[in-house]
């Protein structure tokens, strides 16, 4: 794998890193990360990602000492030599660190950090041309009082089973439902409904990743004059929608044309989710554009 990583600060290629096998990331999944990606190689929204970041970690009671100035020139130092006519994919991983097999925060002094920076891989056209079918997973969402799906944590087994029921299936995605039957996110993505021209995503509090993506779109519909908005969606309401469609950061927007077996609509990609999309990549290259020096 042609990866760029930074342990600690200290950057080498992707198969020379190294953590040891006592870090409780690794031991039990006690950590946080990020994933985000650059456009005109400027890590895009990084922000928003470090305060999520942040924000997962307190949840954690994990501690990220460096600050976000720091992170940011960590990450600037890790992705120099990646791909350097293009993009960058980056995941920030921060975990409790290394220490005795307690579950006791204390027992581990110093979190550890790691940048991973790779190639950034574009969605092939003919994904956004066609779409992607996805299915309904039969393994439910966290319970927001058990792994809370907001924090954006390192313990992925809940997505894990979702999508291996995806690739079972020959899908994309798997959609996650709630303990109330109601739709909330999918494996790796935010998921989007269009109904009677306005767009529809589960509200937080059906159990979520407050998508950096997902936010992203509500100010590229308010910019569209496309209304956004949150709505409680079920299962049965899939049956009777528009359009759907995927966003993640590395994915960006992504159709869905088929629901386990029966087709989304017309069956083909979209108007409203392709004029988002276009929105959303000329906004993406001007808020970098004004960040590249020189
Ligand atoms: N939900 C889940 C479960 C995810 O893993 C991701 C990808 N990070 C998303 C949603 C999309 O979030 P973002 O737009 O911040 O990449």
């Amino acid at each position: 794998m042609q990866a760029t990583v930074n342990v600690n600060g200290v950057v080498t290629d992707g198969d020379q890193a190294v953590i040891s096998v006592f870090d409780h990331g690794f031991l039990y999944g006690d950590g946080v990360y990020e994933t985000l990606r650059t456009y005109n190689r400027q890590p895009f929204l990084l922000d928003r990602h470090l305060a999520r970041l942040r924000a997962s970690a307190d949840r954690l009671t994990l501690e990220v000492p460096p600050t976000d100035a720091d992170l940011e020139t960590r990450i600037r130092n890790t992705m120099r030599g990646v791909n350097p006519d293009g993009d960058v994919t980056l995941r920030i991983v921060v975990t409790r660190g290394v220490g005795e097999l307690t579950y006791d925060p204390a027992a581990c002094p110093r979190p550890t950090i790691v940048i991973i920076a790779l190639p950034h891989r574009r969605i092939p056209d003919a994904i956004l041309r066609d779409g992607v079918s996805v299915v309904v997973a039969r393994v439910l969402r966290n319970h927001p009082r058990s792994v809370d799906p907001s924090i954006k944590s390192n313990n992925l087994l809940n997505n894990v089973l979702a999508m291996q029921e995806a690739i079972r299936q020959g899908a994309y995605e798997a959609i996650l439902l709630n303990h109330r039957g109601e739709l909330t996110e999918c494996s790796q993505s935010n998921l989007f409904a269009v109904r009677d021209g306005v767009v529809l995503t589960p509200p937080r509090d059906a159990g979520l990743l407050d998508g950096v993506t997902r936010n992203f779109l509500f100010e590229v519909g308010a910019e569209l004059g496309v209304p956004v908005r949150e709505a409680v969606l079920r299962h049965a309401d899939l049956a009777q929608v528009d359009e759907l469609f995927i966003t993640s950061t590395t994915r960006e927007m992504i159709p869905v044309v088929r629901v386990d077996t029966r087709p989304v609509g017309s069956g083909r990609p979209g108007p409203i989710a392709s004029r988002l999309l276009s929105r959303f990549r000329d906004r993406a290259d001007l808020l970098t554009r004004t960040l590249a020096p020189g």
